[in-house]
């Protein structure tokens, strides 16, 4: 665990008892500083019940006086559709309203970093950096949005590399944030809910460049129109910056073509690997990560050869376009993960026969934009409180039944796919939407689908 000496004797209030709001509160107890901590659920004040140090205290009736900042946890508003009153008092009383990464950050300075944000590709990125980084032998440690709390993380000294993955809501709570080499991988709608339109979710991960200086460099992905905005205005601004594309050639950056990753930086181009043969990262849009996880090791001073050699070894994450089994014919895939509609469009164009799981809480604009796909699908189960809504938006756009539950549509698109008996047919849980209806999160709804899968298959 990070220790965060400088809290020593402070006093804090920690709204929000998850796993790293939790882990907040015992870190800032550890270090000597008095802790206020509060989660409006139960179950997460026992979390923090006995941790010495740790006082519970609702932080809504009194609890922010003689307090040094509040410590949020990302998952509560603080700006839209309105304000926790916990945080609204802290901002009125100028307090700092800040995170388990700005506490990881104070207690580490001057560390080398790179942090990755983006809509969709994040924790594919940021493995993959990892594993690049780790294969030549650097100290690495990772966490953030990819699952590991910062303040489990170790100390990875000056020599090593923190590689963060943060979301809109950890990059808005983090002011501290001056990463070594920014990674910004994409922009679709998602988080309206948070950030009341595309503008406010930009400027929310804008945040990442926010503090970086002459020896840092950010690197953009220049695949759609808000991100070639962001890399346009960095250029202006004179930021160090590398473009990367997946889509088209760039003179100066570094981009894919016909598979191939090239690095042209030097304006003259100058192949690193065939992208088609890393069985672990399939599909046009894991070339988008590829490019920009190179570019980053690149912008670091390792070699395209070093690079080459390690995206080889990438073993990929569970739950992104994850091959679960093969059967008869039939592939059984879990994209879990794919909780918006930009993220399933991705597995929709690199699957042709497709018996499609879709559903759950959905995001803006649900599925509207997947249209173009819908004559690869064979079927669509629909899943989920979104199930009406999905059906109706799918229209006559394909073949759709209403399972409403995993199980059952798992079960359906199994023996339709077995009568079917097409080579190449996938089944495939790609729900484009939020598991938060049925699932605790996508990683349980993932293995659900995977064990389900096994039943069936084995
Ligand atoms: P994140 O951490 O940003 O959610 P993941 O790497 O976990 O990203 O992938 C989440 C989902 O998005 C998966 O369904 C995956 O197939 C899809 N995905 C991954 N990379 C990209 C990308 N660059 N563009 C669009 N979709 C992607």
């Amino acid at each position: 665990m990070i220790k965060l000496d400088f809290a020593k004797n402070k006093r804090y209030a920690v709204m929000g008892l998850g796993i790293s709001g939790m882990l907040a509160a015992r870190a800032l107890a550890e270090a000597g500083a008095d802790v206020l901590a509060w989660d409006n659920v139960d179950n997460a004040r026992n979390h923090v019940s006995g941790i010495e140090g740790v006082k519970l205290e609702n932080l809504a009736i009194r609890g922010l006086d003689k307090v040094d900042a509040l410590i949020l946890s990302p998952g509560i508003p603080h700006t839209y559709p309105k304000p926790h009153p916990v945080a609204a008092e802290a901002k009125r009383r100028g307090l700092p309203v800040i995170g388990d990464i700005e506490l990881m950050l104070r207690a580490l300075p001057n560390r080398k970093s790179v942090v990755i944000t983006g809509t969709n590709g994040k924790s594919t990125t940021t493995a993959l950096i990892g594993h690049l980084l780790g294969s030549i032998g650097l100290r690495v440690e990772i966490g953030g949005n990819i699952g590991r709390p910062v303040l489990n993380l170790n100390d990875p000294g000056h020599e090593g590399i923190l590689v963060l993955e943060l979301s809109s809501y950890q990059l808005e709570l983090t002011p501290s944030i001056a990463p070594t080499i920014a990674v910004w991988l994409n922009i679709s709608i998602d988080h309206i809910e948070r950030h009341g339109n595309l503008a406010g979710y930009v400027e929310a991960k804008k945040r990442i460049f926010a503090n970086q200086h002459g020896n840092s460099t950010a690197i953009v992905v220049v695949d759609d129109e808000p991100s070639t905005i962001v890399a346009n205005a960095l250029r202006q601004n004179g930021n160090n910056l590398i473009e990367v594309s997946q889509k088209r050639q760039i003179l100066g950056g570094i981009y894919v073509d016909q598979g191939f990753l090239i690095d042209a930086r030097s304006n003259q181009s100058h192949k690193i690997f065939d992208l088609n043969c890393v069985q672990s990262l399939p599909g046009a849009h894991n070339k988008q990560n590829a490019a920009a996880a190179a570019a980053a090791c690149l912008a670091l001073g390792f070699s395209r050869e070093v690079i080459a050699k390690g995206i080889t070894s990438f073993a990929g994450l569970a739950h992104r376009l994850e091959l679960v089994a093969v059967y008869d014919n039939v592939a059984y895939v879990n994209d879990s993960k794919a909780t918006n509609a930009a993220a399933t469009a991705q597995a929709l164009s690199y699957y042709n026969t497709i018996y499609w799981i879709v559903g759950g809480c959905a995001k803006e604009g649900g599925i509207e934009q997947l249209a173009p796909w819908f004559n690869r699908i064979k079927r669509a189960y629909l899943i989920g409180e979104s199930a009406c809504a999905f059906l109706h938006q799918i229209g006559n756009g394909c073949l759709t039944v209403l399972s409403y539950t995993l199980e059952r549509a798992i079960r359906q698109a199994h023996a339709e796919a077995l009568e079917d008996n097409i080579v190449g047919a996938t089944v495939l849980l790609s729900p484009a939407a939020a598991s938060f209806d049925q699932f605790p999160n996508f990683e349980v709804r993932g293995a659900q689908f995977k064990a389900l899968v096994h039943t069936l298959t084995s």
